[in-house]
């Protein structure tokens, strides 16, 4: 039986303001522990919550770049457990009237539009952070850091449309794209400000009710949630296979064995008792606001996308992939300022450049050539002072020091051969060389021109213009 996955994300992004949803203390990360702290956020008897504006502003700011309804009319409620990191003893969250509802982001799934639905969007208060000793089981004490507690979050959830671990993938680099776009989130998974859930179950392809599914957790990176899906959809297919059960529950991802480990039984909204929080006043959003802040909307990545292919010609997937980020759409745009040849740009951007910054795992800002570089190399291939092949060379110098291509092409000796008696001394030579390769070649064997042009270059250390080389070559065969 062929089983298809049934995935729903549940998205936690850190707002970037500078002080918590409920109090002024700072949001700044990596500060000493407990010294971002005040009565307000670390639950004292008596102190009273007062909600961010700037928080609200950015959270219907990604209402409406998922295209979602903002509620006029929404409410905090007070989510009751009990963990260390969580001194009230309650989270301030939403519940039944969230934010903002019924949305959706599109990705492309072999090279076609897919709709992810965002069913709802809520605000919230982060917890603090525990620190454990050794690891949890083996430490003898642990310590509480409060700094992270009530800074503000938003979490997205998506509806179950999410059918592959690499559809997960390209929907949570879509969510953080729009992020950055807005400027409302950093987006980096590794300080923890765009965190991710997964609600996974299986069902044998063309049935329409879902199976019974597991949630996933403690999924650090783009790279281990889909790995994690991987596994954990494999799991519950050998499971039902096998004739057994896939039992609903909370499950961790382990990311030393890549398995997922169950944590606990899967805890029901009942569990929490939800209750209004009667500190805070209902949030009431007029109309006017909202299209106050529609009209400063950024352009996002799905329309500049359209606009790259419109404006500059080039290919849907090329626009795709140079609209993925912000700092990557930029340095396109201002490489085209200097090279006003965009597909030649997208090219060496999509090729080259890209490899260099993931084989070395940066991103584009951190990338030692500038678009200044880049265009100046493009230059230099178009004027003829180097070939295309050369130019590779002086990618790769750029990259690893920093400096403009004119100095390393001086500084090597690299600039091309353009003098015709020069390349036609290194003609004659490698005729010389292969007499019996010029003898079949002037019988008709034309395959062999390939060999020439390979051997002259080589002679002349692939500085030859290769259209000369071309030129004179046929010239010289005949
Ligand atoms: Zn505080």
């Amino acid at each position: 039986m062929e089983y298809e996955p049934v995935i729903g994300l549940e998205v936690h992004a850190q707002l970037l303001t500078r002080s918590k949803i409920f109090c002024g203390c700072s949001t700044a990360f990596g500060e000493e522990p407990n010294t971002q702290t005040c009565p307000v956020c670390t639950g004292q008897p008596g102190s009273l919550p007062v909600l961010n504006r700037k928080a609200v502003e950015y959270a219907i700011k990604l209402g409406l770049a998922t295209s979602c309804r903002i509620a006029p009319y929404s409410l905090f409620a007070r989510k009751n457990y009990f963990y260390p990191d969580l001194p009230k003893g309650y989270q301030i969250s939403m519940y039944e009237y969230p934010l903002a509802e019924d949305g959706f982001i599109e990705i492309m799934v072999q090279g076609e539009k897919k709709r992810i639905q965002i069913i709802r969007i809520h605000m919230e208060e982060d917890a603090g952070k525990l620190k454990h000793g050794e690891t949890p089981e083996t430490a003898s004490f642990s310590y509480v850091d409060f700094n992270r507690t009530g800074v503000p979050l938003i979490e997205i959830v998506s509806g179950p449309d999410i059918r592959s671990p690499e559809e997960a993938g390209d929907y949570l680099r879509k969510i953080r794209s729009i992020l950055q776009y807005l400027e409302i989130s950093t987006g980096n998974m590794e300080e923890g400000s765009f965190r991710c859930d997964a609600n996974v179950s299986v069902r044998p392809k063309g049935q329409n009710e879902f199976g019974t599914r597991t949630e996933l957790k403690n999924m650090n990176s783009f790279r281990h949630v889909e790995k994690a899906l991987e596994y954990e959809i494999k799991r519950q297919i050998v499971m039902l296979e096998d004739g057994g059960e896939v039992v609903q529950e909370t499950r961790l991802w382990d990311v030393n064995q890549g398995i997922t480990i169950s944590m606990r039984g899967k805890e029901e909204a009942h569990d929490y008792r939800y209750f209004p929080d009667p500190d805070l006043v209902p949030l009431r959003i007029d109309e006017s606001w909202v299209e106050k802040i529609r009209k400063s909307l950024p352009e996002l990545p799905d329309e500049k996308k359209e606009r790259f292919v419109r404006q500059y010609q080039i290919p849907e997937y090329d626009a795709e992939i140079l609209t993925s980020t912000k700092s990557m759409a930029n340095y396109f745009e201002e490489c085209i300022c200097f090279f006003p040849e965009p597909k030649t740009v997208s090219n060496w951007m999509m090729g080259d450049l890209l490899r260099e910054l993931k084989r070395d795992e940066r991103e584009i800002d951190q990338c030692p050539v500038t678009p200044k570089h880049l265009a100046e190399m493009l230059s230099m291939i178009k004027d003829g002072t180097i070939s295309g092949k050369i130019a590779k060379d002086v990618f790769e110098e750029m990259y690893r020091m920093g400096e403009f291509p004119k100095d390393i092409v001086k500084e090597k000796g690299w600039v091309q051969i353009l003098d015709e008696g020069e390349i036609e001394k290194a003609i004659e030579r490698v005729m010389d060389a292969n007499p019996k390769q010029v003898e079949d070649y002037r019988k008709g064997r034309e395959k062999l021109f390939g060999f020439f042009v390979g051997e002259v270059m080589k002679q002349t250390k692939g500085k030859g213009n290769p259209k000369l080389v071309n030129e004179l070559l046929r010239k010289k065969l005949k």
